[in-house]
């Protein structure tokens, strides 16, 4: 049958209708700010959702793009190259992991994990396939990946799911003990729930997730693509666990706006061989260089000194605005922050914020996420807080108003 599509109005673009998106048009950025078409400023709390580890646009990041655009963009993943050499020398050397293979995506380096893990458990586990995943579990977009998701809803979007990927309950080792069987080869989880609302994973449960994987002989896998490269306070997060895990996925800030991706596994679950993982773009010297150069700048004590202080300063302001307003939890790590404003105000919070300059994101109608730059100064913090009171106390005032007159 024939369709007919109306014209659409000169003014609308044809990019694929895959998410809500405000009319605003952004052009430039800088550090912890981002501008509009129309010159005004916005202090960025999104980051590229919680990329932008550096900021926009940081100068460290442009120097190495310029320096290895000029010398070797692609020679192919079938050559070795100096940036991916180097790059995963820097990651095995800061981690307690041992061998490295880049991807361009979160979801990317994700299915590596899967596919390591699948391998590892017909080599070693008489085939035995199924990841245990968790309810309000992000991994990624892929088929595979949206498989692991526990996002509510999303077992229904593209049907059939891969299967192999039972949920547990989050925080709670019991759901996960009674999931395991002849068939389980892994465990895989974020330490923080970043999607699922920055949900922290608790010590015991953590440890109590290592030692049932030692007891069964299972694998541990952490996504760290959100609290990966010094997002939660420490270069990645499982060091503040006492626990490690058997392969590690990491993204998002990797490239501080660039994008590259990794798997890193220890020596005992790098079972894959020449032909079993691949990609045209994993690992090529043009982003394997912007790595090297962040990780260069995460990887000191400074920094994460920043992380740290900035993100308690974030915490303490946060606590205040929610006692002000009598609004409930804060929680999270480092500068991957959340506060629960109950009902479903968060998207509406957002949108006010976003019209006066502050860009925010509610990965729930429920609460906010605070994503800002890792380099942030304690100005930057302290405005961002200033706004987000301003924002919260607007919001309450015309809801009282409305209801004063409904
Ligand atoms: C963002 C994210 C992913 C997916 O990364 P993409 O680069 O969007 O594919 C996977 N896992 C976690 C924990 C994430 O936060």
């Amino acid at each position: 049958m024939h369709h007919l599509h109306p014209t659409p109005p000169k003014s609308q673009h044809v990019l694929m209708n895959t998410v809500v998106r405000p009319e605003t048009v952004f052009v430039s950025g800088r550090g912890a700010y981002m501008y509009d078409e129309i010159g005004l400023a916005y202090l960025d709390w999104v980051q590229g959702w919680a990329v932008n580890c550096l900021g926009h646009s940081p100068d460290v990041v442009a120097a190495a793009l310029a320096r290895q655009a000029t010398t070797l963009l692609n020679p192919s993943p079938a050559y070795l190259n100096r940036p991916a050499m180097n790059l995963a020398q820097q990651l095995v050397r800061a981690s307690a992991l041992d061998e490295v293979f880049f991807a361009s995506s979160g979801a990317e380096a994700n299915e590596g994990a899967i596919k390591l893990a699948r391998k590892w458990g017909k080599l070693n586990r008489a085939g035995a396939h199924e990841i245990i995943t968790f309810d309000n579990g992000y991994h990624g977009r892929t088929i595979a990946t949206m498989s692991a998701t526990g996002k509510p809803g999303w077992d229904v979007y593209y049907p059939p799911q891969v299967p192999g990927f039972p949920k547990a309950v989050f925080n709670d080792l019991a759901s996960v003990a009674a999931l395991i069987g002849p068939q389980t080869v892994a465990i895989m989880l974020e330490p923080v729930q970043g999607e699922g609302g920055v949900r922290p994973a608790e010590a015991g449960f953590v440890q109590g997730l290592r030692t049932l994987c030692d007891r069964h002989g299972l694998l541990l896998i952490f996504d760290e693509v959100q609290t990966g490269c010094a997002r939660t306070g420490t270069l990645f997060a499982y060091q503040q666990y006492g626990v490690e895990p058997d392969i590690m996925t990491l993204g998002k800030g990797l490239g501080a706006g660039v994008p590259i991706s990794a798997l890193l596994a220890k020596r005992h679950a790098c079972v894959f061989e020449p032909g079993d993982q691949g990609g045209t773009f994993c690992g090529n010297p043009l982003v394997c260089a912007v790595g090297e150069a962040v990780l260069q700048v995460l990887d000191t004590p400074e920094f994460l000194a920043n992380v740290q202080a900035r993100g308690k300063q974030l915490r303490e302001g946060l606590r205040e605005i929610s006692a002000r307003y009598a609004l409930g939890e804060v929680r999270g790590k480092g500068l991957l922050l959340a506060l629960e404003v109950g009902g479903d105000d968060a998207p509406a919070m957002v949108e006010t914020a976003r019209q006066h300059g502050f860009l925010l994101n509610a990965p729930r109608n429920h609460c906010l996420r605070f994503m800002p730059t890792l380099n942030s100064t304690a100005d930057e913090i302290a405005q961002g807080l200033v706004l987000l009171d301003r924002v919260i106390g607007a919001h309450r005032f015309v809801k009282r108003l409305v209801a004063d007159v409904m």
